[in-house]
């Protein structure tokens, strides 16, 4: 059997001799927040770290790469309404990622993916890289997997263009990653609005997600079956191993 790609899963002198090869470190970032009355708090975890777990043991045979532990809280204040949910603020999130990016710079490694699973990260995440990479020599770069992979997603869904939340995409990549985790008697009550309201002006806010979605869910999570998040999870897996092996995303 090959080789965990999972640092957690790896021991120091395994981790050391990784770093000697200048493996590509993908680091997992995702949110525990509320995802509707059918699905656990941990979606964005489970779902981040399966699917760079998948893109680890595809891409491990040509090209040395190890997953770092998955940031498993992020920023979700929007979601606190409903309970379930921890949130970081913005001070703490970048002090967060750049004492993890510190910790794999420091063990000799050299480029760092980010991959996120949660959209509330997003903008976080992209007014952090210039402190990445003014505060430390690594090659970081970061993507956030729905939307690396959503010209290959949008034809697996029926009724939505692109993942939502709590909806058809997440529910089912949780049939396909994590079943034990969905609660198929609650999946009747697992629909929202189509999509997030766009705010009328040319104003930005913050609003919570309960001022639009009394379910915490955006989509419609009937949809889901297993079979979708099979195709889901592949064409995922495939979109990051296409970004470890893309010579143009690291120079
Ligand atoms: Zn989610």
């Amino acid at each position: 059997m090959a080789r965990s790609p999972m640092w957690k899963e790896l021991t120091a002198a395994e981790i050391r001799a990784l770093a000697d090869q200048d493996a590509t470190v993908i680091l997992p970032v995702a949110s525990m927040e509320q995802h509707g009355p059918h699905l656990a708090v941990g979606v964005d975890t489970v779902l981040c770290e399966g699917i760079c777990r998948l893109a680890a043991e595809a891409a491990q045979n040509d090209l040395p790469v190890i997953v770092a532990p998955t940031l498993w809280c992020g920023m979700a204040e929007h979601h606190m309404a409903y309970g379930g949910t921890f949130t970081f603020d913005i001070p703490t999130y970048r002090a967060v990622l750049m004492a993890f990016l510190k910790s794999i710079e420091r063990h000799g490694f050299t480029k760092v993916l980010i991959v996120n699973g949660h959209g509330g990260n997003i903008s976080a995440l992209a007014s952090f890289l210039g402190d990445f990479a003014v505060e430390t020599k690594l090659k970081v770069r970061a993507t956030t997997y729905f939307e690396l992979a959503q010209a290959a997603i949008d034809p697996i869904l029926e009724d939505q263009e692109r993942i939502r939340h709590a909806c058809e995409g997440e529910t089912s990549l949780m049939m396909a990653l994590a079943p034990d985790l969905v609660r198929h008697d609650k999946l009747s009550g697992a629909v929202g609005p189509a999509r997030t309201t766009p705010l009328p002006l040319g104003v930005d806010r913050y609003r919570s997600f309960r001022s639009f979605s009394e379910t915490g869910v955006v989509g419609d999570a009937r949809k889901a079956t297993k079979e979708k998040g099979d195709r889901l999870a592949a064409v995922c897996r495939d979109a990051i191993v296409a970004v470890l092996k893309d010579p143009e995303a690291w120079a």
